[in-house]
């Protein structure tokens, strides 16, 4: 059977990632989070002080940076591993969410990314989430859709999960960062967050996962079938 590509786009904690990764174990498709990347990225920056204001620093930084997905036996999903480390965790921590949507403005660090990201597409049979998927990466990716959900049910979905892992952290400092992402996310000169034109628009605000991965997963069926 031919395989397609799903694209998943939206603005933050929409659960982009939740249904494309739901999606892609119904479908026996590998599943990429391209947020990671970015997020890997940023982390390295952090870690090795590069001024990103400096596009000199910044393209000696990406040489040494090595992004690969490993597979993760006890998740079922796979892992972001930096430099050969497994950054899985390390990279959803508040200070890397409060730095990333700069970093992805860089015109380099997106080519970087995007590359890498078309290379994982070439053999199709792949769901890919982020922000510029249906209209830079794979703009001919047979299924694309844009999630969006209301913006209190993303900040509250977000800190639940934040919240399991720092006690600390408080809904207002959550509520500020989706604000920013989404602001620079949809405003930056490259490959801005956008709704492809041949995007489905799926608002998941008052519905459950479940209901939410049997709509996708028609839509889904319907473009296999197409493209046999
Ligand atoms: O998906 P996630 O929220 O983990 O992504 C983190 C950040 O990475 C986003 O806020 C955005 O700035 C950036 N990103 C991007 N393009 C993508 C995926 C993520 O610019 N395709």
């Amino acid at each position: 059977m031919r395989k397609i590509i799903i694209t998943i786009d939206g603005f933050s904690s929409c659960g982009k990632s939740t249904l494309a990764r739901q999606l892609a174990k119904e479908l026996n498709y590998v599943f990429i989070d391209s947020g990671a990347m970015y997020r890997a990225i940023t982390l390295y920056f952090l870690r090795s002080h590069i001024d990103w204001y400096d596009r000199d620093a910044v393209v000696q930084a990406l040489k040494e940076i090595d992004l690969d997905f490993r597979y993760n036996d006890q998740t079922g999903v796979s892992d972001m591993y930096l430099n050969e480390e497994n950054v899985e965790q390390l990279i959803r921590d508040m200070l890397v969410s409060e730095s990333v949507s700069e970093v992805s403005t860089i015109k380099e660090v997106r080519e970087f990314a995007v590359a890498q990201q078309q290379k994982l597409g070439k053999r199709k049979g792949i769901v890919m989430d982020g922000r510029d998927i249906g209209t830079t990466v794979f703009p001919q990716a047979e299924l694309k859709i844009f999630v969006t959900a209301d913006p209190a049910v993303r900040v509250e979905r977000r800190f639940k999960e934040l919240f399991e892992k720092n006690p600390n952290i408080t809904i207002e400092e959550v509520k500020t960062n989706l604000e920013m992402r989404d602001y620079i996310d949809s405003n930056r000169e490259v490959s801005p967050l956008r709704k492809a034109d041949d995007a489905i628009v799926l608002d998941n605000s008052g519905v459950t996962r479940d209901e939410q991965l049997r709509t996708a997963l028609k839509w889904a069926t319907d473009k296999i079938q197409d493209a046999q």
